[in-house]
């Protein structure tokens, strides 16, 4: 599903990419935020290489995977031709993964379970990487989505930190589908905000510009700039 501002604006030949860019501006402005750094993640999931070097050729460097296996194949490659690129992943983590996952990514926003916190720091030693990694937060308390539960972040966050020394970043989240968003964010702004964390990775397609007004850092868009998706 694509953003219908996005379509509309679209006349004038832009690409999506470009406008959803100047949409964040536009918010920014609006949400009194201009000092500080947004990034944009173009979440290029099932998009092949041919449709994200155009956004590599403006000099865009931040994108999100959700499979590990997937980015493996796709990123080396990029990587040699375009330097400073941060590749994010968004998706879940299983623990035989881990050591692919510290090779191929850089930022880590699916940190959601005590076991996938030992496997990733031992695995930070042993490479000598040490990968930002957001908290993923099970913030509509849903039983089929992945996440801590809103009342056992503090507890996970100071375990992170103290037991495993963790480079604990931010918080991230995903609202659940077809329901206002905005109480979502401002929860887990308020999460953050009590923890001393700094970045909210929160925001997709359909409701970035929320997320900006309750403090995203890091917005993660895909089908507003790429087009739909068939599989997921
Ligand atoms: C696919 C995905 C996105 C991007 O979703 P769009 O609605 O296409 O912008 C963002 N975050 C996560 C975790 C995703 O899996």
């Amino acid at each position: 599903m694509s953003d219908p501002k996005v379509q509309a604006n679209n006349i004038e030949g832009q690409l999506p990419f470009d406008i959803v860019r100047s949409l964040i501006q536009n918010k920014k402005e609006e949400y009194n935020r201009e000092s500080e750094i947004i990034e944009l993640i173009a979440v290029s999931k099932t998009v092949q290489a041919d449709r994200i070097c155009p956004l590599l050729e403006k000099g865009h460097k931040n994108f999100g995977e959700n499979r590990v296996q997937e980015a493996t194949l796709k990123w080396p490659p990029l990587r040699e031709k375009w330097d400073d690129i941060v590749l994010h992943l968004i998706g879940p983590l299983q623990t035989n993964k881990v050591q692919e996952a510290v090779r191929v990514f850089d930022v880590i926003h699916s940190l959601d379970r005590k076991k996938l916190a030992a496997s990733l720091a031992r695995e930070f030693d042993k490479s000598d990487r040490q990968l930002p990694c957001f908290i993923q937060v099970n913030i509509g308390e849903e039983d089929q989505k992945s996440g801590i539960r809103a009342t056992e972040v503090d507890e996970f966050v100071r375990t992170c930190q103290i037991e495993y020394a963790l480079p604990i970043v931010g918080l991230m989240c995903i609202p659940p589908a077809d329901e206002d968003a905005t109480p979502y964010f401002a929860l887990l702004q308020k999460i953050a905000k009590d923890n001393g964390l700094k970045q909210l990775s929160m925001g997709m397609s359909a409701d970035y510009e929320t997320a900006i007004q309750f403090g995203a850092t890091h917005v993660r868009i895909g089908s507003a700039i790429f087009g739909p998706r068939i599989t997921n």
